[in-house]
């Protein structure tokens, strides 16, 4: 088992447990002990009921369906924040952005003019994952810093192909109306050259402005050629689309497909492109070695109203911190390693960095805090989940709290427009098995969960120390 260093733990409180000594290289087909392969879909902006097996009725997603039934359905999966940089940073740390200086108060996202970036000490799934000598490629979107030494290829991916920030930043047209509406337009009139966004390849600028209507399917193509170059050596593929991210743009052969609109056609174009990967890994052999999972950075982004997704039953949505905004859609595909049906304990984006540690046999940095569990015994389901919290930030403050079935919201905020902030005390309490609509407040009824829960807050702000804003500079 390798290591990064025998640092020192100095915190407790939510660190997560560090891995016993199983052994976790998976057997492939030939019963050749090798490293499982592992490819993360990540889409943008992805609205928890936008997926059929999610409970869409007109978007057409039988490719993800199917993956669904073949694999794992995870209900209640969530991300560390409800917008795009933060999350993305969650995900590839396996921790939450306060202690990365990728979350802020005054500015959400990093912007074209922004100088920060993830910052080089932040080891990513990518870093971890080439001590063991895997193959690493990021396909897609980053929004994780633009210039070095922030890129991709300086946080352990050997190739990037895609852009490098949100595909909506970079206007250069004169916009017909306001924000919202000037979105739309252009989306309908397939005007993506209004949009100067970059197209690299590693640290090169490869095209630009990036035509976006073909955008889903050259990433798709990237990530086939990929799957076939690295086939023979454990790989791993970071694949962001940058749909369904306003403006809405997708290729010829979807135009017009679905009977939900164009958010419906590029949802259809992500689903064809699931298909292909999953074709491109059977044709390969590779199936039985290889975690596929497909999730959202944030739920839909509801202000763009038929262009911005559906959250199904869940209230709220990007920007925010009820659950339409940070409880994603979330698949998990290993075909023969793990038993298909609906997982309903709680997971997040944060808990691949130590689940796919656990799997490839890499023992946890022990200099810096996680938030992520190793889950792989709840995908396996040899064990319980161990995780009974998820935290809701807003910039650099804890809005909210689950523990266990219950969710406390502390403070609340539209998610965009009315800057008030609203306090709760008691906080707003909501039993999320049983109510995850989040419209019965019991705070009235249970005011030791209540304690429970500002407990909990207590602990989690004793492991917060301050780092310098990323977002900021
Ligand atoms: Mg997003």
């Amino acid at each position: 088992m390798k290591s990064f260093n025998s640092g020192i733990i100095a915190m407790t409180g939510l660190l997560s447990i560090g891995f016993a000594s199983q052994r976790c290289a998976v057997e492939n087909k030939d019963s050749n002990p090798k490293m499982p392969n592992f490819i993360i879909i990540f889409t943008d902006d992805l609205g928890y009921g936008d997926l059929g097996v999610f409970g869409h009725p007109t978007i057409k997603t039988p490719n993800l369906d199917r993956m669904a039934y073949e694999g794992q359905k995870w209900t209640q999966f969530y991300v560390g924040k409800s917008v795009c940089t933060p999350s993305r940073a969650a995900l590839l740390t396996g921790r939450l952005p306060i202690r990365s200086g990728m979350t802020s108060d005054t500015r959400r996202v990093l912007f074209p003019d922004s100088n920060g970036g993830l910052p080089p000490e932040e080891i990513t799934i990518a870093a971890a994952l080439k001590t063991m000598d895997y193959r690493t490629a990021a396909i897609g979107k980053w929004h994780l810093g633009h210039k070095s030494p922030f890129l991709p290829t300086d946080h352990g991916f050997d190739y990037y192909y895609g852009i490098p920030y949100s595909n909506d930043m970079d206007r250069v047209a004169e916009l017909p109306g306001d924000w919202i509406t000037s979105q739309i337009a252009f989306a309908e009139e397939e005007f993506w050259e209004a949009y100067n966004v970059p197209l690299m390849r590693n640290d090169e600028i490869v095209e630009r402005p990036a035509d976006q209507r073909t955008i889903t399917k050259r990433f798709t193509e990237e990530t086939v050629a990929k799957i076939k170059e690295y086939k023979d050596e454990p790989f791993f593929i970071y694949l962001a689309h940058s749909m369904p991210h306003i403006p809405l743009f997708r290729s010829e052969e979807f135009k017009d497909a679905s009977l939900a609109g164009i958010y419906g056609d590029v949802i259809e174009e992500i689903d064809w492109s699931v298909g292909r990967i999953i074709e491109t890994l059977k044709e390969e052999g590779l199936d039985g070695n290889t975690l596929v999972i497909f999730t959202s950075d944030n739920g839909h982004w509801h202000i763009f109203e038929t262009h911005g997704g559906f959250g199904g039953l869940l209230r709220g949505a990007k920007g925010g911190t009820f659950e339409g905004g940070m409880r994603v859609p979330t698949i998990f595909w290993w075909p023969g390693q793990i038993e298909p049906g609906i997982r309903m304990e709680l997971g997040t984006t944060m808990d691949l960095f130590p689940t796919f540690c656990k799997l490839a046999d890499i023992k946890l940095p022990g200099d810096r805090l996680y938030d992520g569990y190793d889950i792989s015994p709840v995908m396996f389901q040899t064990g319980a989940g161990q995780r009974e919290d998820v935290f809701y930030y807003r910039g650099t403050k804890v809005f909210a709290i689950r523990h266990n079935s219950y969710k406390a919201h502390f403070l609340t905020r539209d998610e965009y427009g009315d800057p008030t902030v609203t306090t709760h005390d008691p906080p707003l309490l909501y039993n999320l098995d049983i109510d995850p609509s989040e419209k019965y407040n019991i705070a009235g009824k249970h005011p030791e969960i209540i304690a429970e829960i500002r407990k909990v807050l207590e602990d989690h702000k004793s492991t917060i120390i301050p780092v310098e804003n990323q977002l900021e500079k």
